[in-house]
Parts: structure tokens; sequence; C-alpha cells
């Protein structure tokens, strides 16, 4: 039987995995209920993630971690937002770095790429998701977006003193962090207890990490606050379209 010409490149153009942590309390959101499943402008903040990140076109499989017993109700939420792309859905773990672990585990090995993409920074832009992308594909090991930081940074010192950092020098590191998916799996399989995100497991192995322009709008919702700013973004964008098409 011959391989239609139409299904290979759609197999050569969805090379990305995109993993999405998503089993987290949200104790600190206070809801009540799993952050993922927050309401923002009417919708999970877990479906405005999934239609941001497979907004690009690469992305051709989605796994989510989700907490105990909500995988079949989350995947079947996200697959309805997920265009193309299918979802699959596994038990998160105790910790971030466990849910993506057992996330991994259940990645084919056909993908030369993978993002982490918490479901908490729902309203990632296009142009940031598709960046990171581009970056591995171009041969970098580690990507993560970086953010300019607005604050002035004090770093403390064991004598009980602090000095000031050079903000000019820092950036806030946001997600999709991406990676080859062969590098995230050594990652992963070595550990590294002390590293706060997969790009500082990456570097644990001693490769280096690579920063892409992060964006405002891919700020992680953690706090009630929060969810009033993505509100407000949401309605004010709405505004401006609807001030467009007048
Ligand atoms: O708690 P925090 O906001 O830092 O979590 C970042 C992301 O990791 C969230 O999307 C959360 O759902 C996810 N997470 C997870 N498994 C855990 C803890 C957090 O998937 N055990």
């Amino acid at each position: 039987m011959g391989v239609r010409v139409d299904s290979v490149s759609a197999v050569q153009t969805r090379r990305v995995v995109v993993i999405v942590p998503a089993a987290g309390s949200g104790e600190r959101l206070g809801a009540g209920m799993p952050k993922a499943l927050a309401l923002l402008a009417g919708e999970p903040l877990l479906v405005h993630a999934v239609r941001s990140l497979v907004a690009d076109p690469r992305i051709g499989l989605v796994v989510l971690a989700t907490p105990d017993g909500l995988e079949e109700s989350m995947a079947e939420l996200a697959a309805a937002h997920a265009g193309a792309a299918p979802v699959v859905a596994i038990a998160g773990g105790a910790t971030r770095a466990e849910s993506v672990s057992r996330a991994l585990a259940v990645v084919p090995d056909d993908f030369d790429v993978v993002l982490v993409h918490d479901a908490a920074r729902c309203l990632v832009p296009a142009q940031v998701v598709g960046a990171v992308i581009d970056a591995v594909l171009a041969g970098a090991q580690a990507v993560v977006p970086g953010a300019p930081v607005v604050d002035t940074i004090r770093e403390v010192e064991d004598s009980g003193g602090s000095h000031t950092l050079d903000r000019a020098a820092l950036r806030a590191v946001q997600t999709p962090q991406g990676f080859p998916l062969a590098v995230l799996r050594r990652a992963h399989a070595r550990g590294d207890a002390a590293a706060t995100d997969d790009a500082g497991m990456v570097e644990a192995l001693g490769l280096p990490v690579v920063l892409v322009p992060g964006h405002a709008r891919a700020f992680k919702v953690t706090t009630a606050q929060d969810l009033v700013l993505a509100e407000a973004i949401l309605a004010g964008e709405a505004e401006l379209a609807g001030e467009a098409e007048l």
C-alpha cells in the first residue's frame, strides 16, 4: 500500500510533544479545586493553556499530568480544545518534577522536541511558544523564555546582610521550556533535587540553557490577584478587538 504524501508531511511537521504539568492543588489560589480547573473568563485555565499551545501547528501530542483520578475528565476537556493534536493524561506525582517524569514515561520516542509548559501560564502568546520550538530545532539543548526583571532584587547573605544584584543581567524564567526529547529524558533519569525547573535539571548535566524573549502574558497564575489580572487582560483585548471591528 502506498503512503499518502499528506500524512507523511503531517508526521514530519508535528515533531513536538508538549507536557503540561497540571497536577498542583492550587492551594495558593484558594479556588477550592485544582488550579488548572479554576475558571478564567468562564473557561478552565487548562483550556486556555492548551489553546495557546496548539496554536503552533508543530505540536503533535499533548500529555497532561493531572491530580489523581482526574486523568480522564481533564484529558477530555483538553482534547475538545486541542485541535488536531491528540491528548493523553497520566496521574501526576508529589512534586512538579515527578509529574513531568511520569508524563515523559508515556511519550513515544518519535518526537524530536519536548516542551514543558505550566497550565498556570495559560495566556502564553504564540510567538513565545514558536520561538522556543525554533531554538530547539536550531540545535539548542535547553531553551527557556526569560522576561526582564522589574523589581530591584537583593540577595540575602549568610551573615544576615544583603546586597543588590544587577537587574539588567537578570531574567525571570517562564514556560514553555523546550528540549530535544532525549536530553530531557537524560536529565530526568539523573534527577537533581536542587533544580527548580526542567532547564535547571538539564543544566546539571553540564549543558547550556538558551534564553528567548519571554512575555508579560506568560505570567503564572498563582494567587487570586493573578486571576483578576488575567481576566482584565482578556477583557481589554476583547474590547480592543471589538473596536477594531467597528
Ligand atoms: O505550584 P506551582 O504553581 O509552582 O506549579 C507549577 C505547575 O506545576 C502547575 O501547573 C501545577 O499544576 C504543576 N504541578 C504538578 N504536580 C505537582 C505540583 C505542581 O503538575 N505535584
